[in-house]
């Protein structure tokens, strides 16, 4: 085979690459709409291809053309994936920003080829320009720095990226071009540059990728982990939840209360179930505003919420049921309910063993309890026992 198609050939593995990247990203776009971010990502690769195949290939065939076309399609892109990688973090640049850098580098582009022609400040224009706007992507999300592991990998991937745009330039210094398109696609400072693109690129991609199926995980842990009516924890992602926060803090007494609401079926017979469901939801918004910031609120069964306090003794615990036992008494649902008043009753045990099947069957006794003494009141043998009638606020 003739050199000169063997070397179109290898550099034409480049866009390959970013059509295979641009398809994966649209293929997960496809079916994930609501990730802009990923249409950002599919469309900048496919620009960056078509910016290669145009100047690999020397389309358009006049030099000048070439120039401004490919160059058009390369800023493209870096400004689409730089969109595309900030708006995973719900940022944007915003699109006056974009057309006023690309204007800018094509302005550049078209004076030094049509003005004052050099091809060497050409790459510079594009080099520089590139690796700023990467690095104003990587600016605005430093803080990925201190997120997840894959958020960090991303992080310092996109610092690499930008940065390498910088030294490869400079280093072209004293470096006098080699004329003719051929020759300069011939020259080992184009080698260098379409190789370090192509890896540095795929590991970027490769980031963005990693980054984005882990986004998905988390939510559809977070979806599988919470309660669709109400918001707070279902009793999959409360148990979990409470498992982890207690085996990998160094909580010794940890307490639990019990919370079930007085009466619910009076109120779901009367008003109907929609109204009942309102009522839950608005329960669920007045034990967590009520919870201290620590603690772990869920729905653990229909009427039945759990709120979870580690490094809570079981004083401060039976206080904090009746700080949540007040709040319900003192919440207004008149709205839902006319003048029906609404309570709930509290269950209180507090444990020094983790263990948790003990704890939850605790604190279900002590709810039975308080129901049993005539509800809207809560029950905690450490303190009650102390105090028969700690309870007030009815
Ligand atoms: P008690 O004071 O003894 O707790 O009486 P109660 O009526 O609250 O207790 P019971 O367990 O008999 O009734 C609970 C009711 O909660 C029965 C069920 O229809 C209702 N419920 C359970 N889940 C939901 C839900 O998601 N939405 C609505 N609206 N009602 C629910
Ligand atoms: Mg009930
Ligand atoms: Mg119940």
């Amino acid at each position: 085979m003739e050199p000169a198609v063997v070397r179109v050939t290898l550099s034409l593995v480049g866009p390959g690459m970013f059509t295979i990247f641009g398809i994966v990203f649209g293929g997960i776009w496809f079916v994930e709409r609501s990730r802009t971010h990923l249409l950002f990502m599919a469309t900048g690769c496919l620009l960056a291809a078509a910016g290669a195949v145009s100047q690999i290939l020397g389309l358009p065939g006049d030099i000048g053309l070439n120039a401004l076309v490919s160059g058009f399609f390369y800023t493209s892109a870096v400004l689409t994936v730089a969109e595309g990688i900030v708006r995973r973090s719900g940022r944007s640049f915003g699109i006056w920003l974009h057309l006023a850098v690309l204007f800018l580098i094509m302005g550049l582009l078209w004076y030094f080829f049509y003005v004052d022609r050099n091809l060497l400040a050409r790459v510079y224009v594009q080099n520089f320009g590139y690796g700023m706007i990467l690095l104003a992507a990587a600016v605005r999300l430093s803080d990925l720095r201190r997120g997840r592991f894959l958020d960090r990998v991303l992080f310092w991937t996109l610092l690499a990226f930008a940065l390498h745009f910088f030294p490869r330039t400079v280093m072209t210094i004293g470096f006098s071009a080699p004329v003719g398109v051929a020759a300069f696609a011939n020259s080992v400072f184009w080698q260098t540059l379409q190789l370090s693109l192509a890896v540095l690129g795929a590991a970027l991609a490769m980031a963005i990728l990693a980054a984005t199926v882990s986004d998905l995980i988390d939510d559809l842990r977070r979806e599988r982990d919470l309660d669709h009516l109400t918001g707070v924890l279902n009793r999959r992602g409360f148990e979990a939840s409470t498992r982890s926060l207690w085996a990998s803090s160094s909580i010794t007494t940890a307490s639990l209360i019990l919370c079930d609401v007085d009466h619910f079926k009076a109120i779901n017979d009367t008003h109907g179930h929609a109204v009942g469901d309102q009522v839950l939801q608005r329960i669920a918004r007045v034990l967590q505003q009520s919870a201290r910031k620590q603690d772990l609120v869920g729905r653990v069964g229909g009427e039945e919420f759990a709120i979870f306090l580690p490094d809570t003794t079981p004083a401060q615990a039976f206080e904090c049921a009746e700080r949540l036992r007040t709040a319900i008494c003192r919440a207004d649902f008149s709205d839902l309910l006319g003048a029906r008043s609404l309570s709930a009753s509290f269950g209180v045990a507090s444990q020094e063993a983790r263990r948790w099947e003990r704890l939850y069957r605790n604190a279900d006794a002590h709810l039975y309890e308080a129901k049993r003494r005539g509800r809207n009141q809560t029950w905690s043998p450490d303190i009650n026992d102390c105090f028969p009638v700690a309870n007030q606020a009815r």
